[in-house]
């Protein structure tokens, strides 16, 4: 029996993607195949595009891609049915330690919350997908493929805003300018917030966010006065802070917006292992300080459901839609400071 080909977007090297030819995964018990409509270009691949490595050790080709959605093409053993509109979960748990039965499934033991499809197994830039039917959801029909790409950065702000105990009329700050930020944004005003703002240190990436309108003001997270503006806008501190960057500067930035009381989600995704910020600050001032990662299984079907129900349009957020070949372009763009982007797509 002559081997199945596909066409995939291969990590070939630092900053390289080589479109390829490569066999279609075979399928395993348990395993369903589908043929990949859509997949979001995410921030957090860019540090493997950078290396030119994924997360594990891969004997072959490696291609990344965790946000996406496909039709079932062979449903191997599972409950589903070929033509079946499916999204995968990228996030994989054991299903059997004390977090995953306790219904916390990002905190798995066994996979200790970073281990994800597209980061220590082949992912999602490829014409066809193979994994775990238990990771996989039906897709509702008011669920476009471009917004099924669009769950991934989508369920990360749900959870951070579900895990915030946002309550009604808080004020609310949002540090850093990216997808993330900015639907955390928006989640936050739907939850009831009566000022959300954000802190940022660019302008451009600030454009489509001022377009949609979602945020009442925009701080220069660089001003040296900020501090000093943040408590004077938020009328002596916001409830809540988000920092959804990862970086020192940005959780100080949090910890100066603030009131005493008030509380610190931490989203973004360091690169160093160690961020330095003001302890003392937060403990005189009684701040609570609280990590954010993924979601729950339960959530994940709850954030296909904010699309389905219409509560959150992602598609406003895409910059654009590209072909498997745009994806080399799509990185430069995703690291230009100066480009506005928020958000590619890419339909193999
Ligand atoms: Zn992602
Ligand atoms: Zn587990």
């Amino acid at each position: 029996m002559s081997q199945r080909m596909m066409k995939a977007a291969v990590l070939a090297g630092p900053k390289q993607i080589e479109v390829k030819q490569v066999p279609v995964p075979a399928l395993k018990p348990g395993e369903i195949e589908i043929k990949v409509s859509a997949c979001g270009v995410c921030g957090s691949d860019v540090h493997m595009w950078k290396s030119g490595k994924g997360w594990a050790e891969q004997n072959g080709d490696f291609w990344m891609g965790h946000e996406f959605c496909g039709v079932v093409t062979n449903p191997g053993d599972s409950r589903f049915k070929v033509g079946d509109r499916v999204t995968f979960w990228a996030n994989l748990y054991c299903g059997t330690c004390d977090m995953c039965r306790a219904g916390q499934e990002q905190l798995c033991r066994e996979v200790n919350g970073t281990n994800y499809i597209g980061f220590v197994c082949n992912g999602a830039y490829a014409q066809y997908f193979v994994g775990k039917a238990s990771n996989a959801y039906l897709l509702p029909d008011t669920v476009s493929d471009v917004a099924a790409g669009l769950i991934d950065p989508l369920m990360v702000a749900y959870h951070a805003v579900r895990k915030s105990g946002i309550r009604l009329h808080d004020k609310v700050l949002v540090v850093g300018s990216g997808i993330i930020g900015q639907m955390i944004g928006e989640l936050a005003k739907k939850a009831g917030a009566s000022y959300v703002a954000m802190s940022k240190v660019s302008d451009v990436k600030t454009r489509r966010a001022r377009e949609i309108g979602i945020f009442d003001d925009y701080f220069d997270g660089n001003d040296p006065q900020r501090e000093k503006l943040l408590k004077e806008a938020s009328h002596g501190g916001f409830d809540l802070a988000f920092e959804a960057v990862g970086a020192s500067s940005s959780l100080a930035a949090c910890v100066d917006g603030v009131r005493p009381g008030g509380r610190i989600v931490m989203i973004g995704n360091s690169i160093d292992p160690e961020v330095s910020f003001a302890m003392n600050r937060a403990v005189l001032q009684e701040m609570e300080l609280i990590g954010s990662v993924s979601c729950t299984r339960k959530e994940f079907e709850e954030t296909i459901d904010l699309i389905a129900t219409g509560m959150m349009e992602p598609e406003k957020y895409v910059t654009e839609v590209l072909p498997l070949e745009g994806l080399q372009h799509a990185f430069e763009r995703q690291t230009d400071p100066g480009d506005p982007m928020v958000k590619f797509v890419v339909r193999p």
